[in-house]
């Protein structure tokens, strides 16, 4: 969509503008705009993405928003909703029906794992999980005329797993998906490697403050209006608050990303050589399995790592309580850095077996490094580990 071709980190800061002139984001809280008479209103109603016709339909400061992500990502268009499961669940519920298939990532976000146990389950969806690192499994258990989609997450909330977006962009037939939540817009861009839609829960880095709850897609224009068709019925309306907030941090997502890459790299390298430290996920890291991957489809490793702790729960309890600085808190990609223990929050609701299978262990902490000057940051984690056993 852009015009100009600039830098991503250049793109960051021009993309999403009105023409007023306004050198921040105008918020139009407006439901309802009105119209020249009976012809005009029955051209708003049936026009696609109509912004001055009812809310729900489509705002002009959440379509800033969308503009910007979909400059970002490089595709023809975007549409936020009210979070990034409402991104999710409008994706699956506006492109599947009773008797389809999905086939999705395993090793994912705790709240996509719930939809489609849950709510899919119930509605007679059938999904098909698969270990994400192995670039071929996607491909393996697509069913022709039967899969929908086929769902990825990378990198993996919280075990920083990565998959093959080139090869995941190759699979023909069902409509690709992945959650890029994790590297940001400006970390990849899987739709550049043939993925169809790209989802964020834009609730992390994107905004990036946290004070805004709002999830987005981008992809080409075709899918997103349809997409969009069945979102104004599904009603996980972003509200332009929040899509205020989330392009006010989308103007700093570079510089952000940049610091706090380095402090992640810094700390996942320190915390690899502490004693009771026993495993280190982070892409940035030479020992990541997937560190080659990473290096050809990011361009950066991104402000989240997690950690296994000697000790298991006991420890992790210890660690938590003992931190002065660090925050227990379970989102990501925010200027405060947080940590949890995956396994009893974000993640609780995983069964056994899944757990098992993705590393979701109870020795598992992940953490979200934010701004802070990295060395408070390391001292908070030094002293704490020292205390955790
Ligand atoms: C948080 C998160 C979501 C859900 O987003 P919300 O905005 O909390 O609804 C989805 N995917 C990933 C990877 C996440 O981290």
């Amino acid at each position: 969509m852009g015009n100009e071709n600039f830098e991503p980190a250049t793109t960051a800061i021009t993309a999403g503008r009105d023409d007023s002139g306004s050198l921040a984001p105008s918020l139009t809280p407006a439901t309802t705009w009105s119209s020249s008479g009976l012809e005009e209103s029955h051209r708003q109603a049936t026009a696609i993405h109509e912004t001055k016709f009812y809310s729900r339909y489509a705002n002009p400061t959440v379509e800033a928003f969308e503009h910007a992500i979909a400059e970002l990502e490089n595709t023809q268009a975007a549409l936020a909703f009210a979070s990034g499961m409402g991104a999710v669940s409008s994706v699956v519920l506006a492109l599947c029906a009773t008797g389809d298939h999905i086939v999705a990532q395993r090793n994912c976000y705790a709240g996509t794992l719930a939809f489609l146990n849950g709510p899919c389950a119930r509605l007679g969806i059938e999904v098909t999980f698969v270990d994400g690192r192995n670039a071929s499994e996607f491909a393996a258990a697509v069913r022709p005329g039967k899969t929908m989609l086929v769902m990825a997450e990378s990198p993996s909330n919280p075990h920083i797993d990565l998959v093959d977006l080139a090869a995941l962009g190759a699979i023909k037939g069902p409509i690709t998906v992945v959650d890029s939540t994790l590297a940001t817009p400006l970390g990849q861009r899987p739709h550049d490697h043939g993925v169809s839609i790209v989802l964020h829960s834009a609730t992390k880095g994107i905004a990036g403050h946290n004070d805004a709850t709002i999830g987005v897609i981008a992809g080409d224009a075709e899918l997103i209006g349809e997409i969009w068709g069945y979102s104004i019925l599904h009603g996980a309306t972003a509200s332009p608050f929040d899509a205020m907030n989330a392009l006010r941090g989308v103007r700093t997502l570079d510089a952000r990303l940049t610091r706090q890459c380095e402090s992640a790299q810094t700390l996942a390298e320190w915390l690899s050589e502490q004693k009771n430290v026993t495993a280190v996920h982070y892409p940035g890291l030479k020992s990541h399995p997937q560190h080659a991957l990473a290096k050809k489809q990011m361009n950066y490793f991104g402000s989240v790592l997690s950690f296994e702790i000697a000790g298991g729960k006991p420890a992790a309890t210890k660690l938590l309580s003992a931190l002065r600085l660090i925050r227990p808190a379970v989102t990501l990609g925010g200027t405060e850095t947080l940590i949890s223990h995956s396994a009893s929050s974000t993640h609780n609701s995983v069964d056994a077996d899944t757990k098992a299978k993705t590393g979701l262990t109870d020795s598992l902490l992940r953490l979200s490094v934010g701004l802070e000057a990295c060395v408070d940051i390391q001292r908070d984690l030094a002293t704490a580990l020292a205390q955790s056993n």
